[in-house]
């Protein structure tokens, strides 16, 4: 017994030793961002069944909420992963881009079978070549078909073009659903400022399944490394809460919340160009591999966003 406990406690700080060695910048500026988190805990309703996930590209859903989603699942939820685009502007050596959005379908369909009850939905608008009015009717449909007590998307203040039009999307097509539903943000690979999020989730019990889980999308090799980044951005959230191996946080809030959200959206993006223009970079010179600039870059304007109670 003490013996596993003296392992544990070595293998853990070994795994903190190589973060410091790895990300020694994040590790020193995080600090300050972490500290300005005040969450609750994520409390499970079992009355809230049906959750929908709504991202842009296969991977989003586990990046952002893979342990999330598993706990989800281990509490009987079902689970709808709605798939905007196809995926297909992702680079790859060995694919051409109608074969990258065929194995992102695969990769996500392979991905949804590691959960008990849970179905793809693919809308496929050619990534980073859509604008949102094609899409808000599918996702309309959905919305109304399937009818989700809880909605997972992603921070819609990126500098990705697919990531902000599925924000925007989104927000149009909930126009028109006239039903109540919780809605929840999460972080891809830009977070969301520390203020903002009001719910954390300890997801140690799920971290090794968020791992496997990520392994699936070998489509996206070449982001490996930004992979690695955000399950040692989990690690280092863990130790904000003593929380043993990797925690989750996430932003619940309020439509008129998220109205203001997708008006900055709005005026971030150049729709004739299909490309964000958020300080002038475009999405080819994404930072979001590192941690303090991504979180200055594509949310500069956040807070602009009036904190209005996060009852939906
Ligand atoms: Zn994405």
């Amino acid at each position: 017994m003490i013996r596993a406990k003296i392992t544990g406690v070595i293998k853990t700080l070994g795994v903190r030793i190589k973060d410091i060695l790895e990300y020694p910048y994040d590790w020193v500026t995080a600090k300050r961002w972490l500290s300005a988190i005040n969450t609750k805990p994520l409390a499970f309703d079992s009355t809230e069944k049906k959750i929908m996930v709504v991202v842009p590209h296969a991977d989003d859903e586990i990046l952002g909420i893979g342990g999330i989603l598993k706990k989800h699942d281990k509490m009987g939820h079902k689970i709808c992963f709605i798939y905007t685009t196809d995926g297909r502007k992702s680079w790859s050596r060995n694919l051409d881009e109608d074969q990258m959005a065929t194995k992102r379908e695969n990769e996500a369909n392979q991905m949804c079978k590691m959960f008990s009850d849970a179905e793809a939905v693919f809308i496929k608008a050619r990534s980073m070549e859509w604008i949102a009015e094609e899409i808000v009717d599918r996702l309309h449909q959905e919305l109304i078909k399937y009818h989700p007590d809880i909605i997972y998307v992603p921070l819609g203040l990126d500098i990705n073009y697919d990531h902000v039009l599925n924000s925007i999307s989104l927000n149009k097509a909930l126009e028109k659903s006239q039903f109540p539903y919780c809605l929840r943000v999460f972080s891809v690979q830009t977070p969301i400022p520390s203020d903002y999020l009001n719910l954390d989730c300890d997801i140690s019990k799920e971290f090794a399944f968020k791992k496997k889980a990520l392994e699936i999308f070998v489509s996206q090799n070449t982001m490996k490394k930004s992979f690695r980044k955000v399950l040692f951005f989990n690690r280092l959230l863990a130790q904000r809460y003593n929380y043993q191996l990797a925690c989750e946080c996430i932003w619940e809030l309020s439509k008129p919340t998220y109205d203001d959200i997708t008006a900055l959206c709005l005026s971030g993006i150049d729709l004739s160009k299909t490309k964000t223009i958020t300080r002038g970079r475009s999405i080819k010179n994404s930072c979001s591999n590192t941690f303090p600039p991504s979180l200055i870059h594509g949310i500069s304007g956040i807070s602009r966003i009036s904190k209005r109670n996060t009852a939906n």
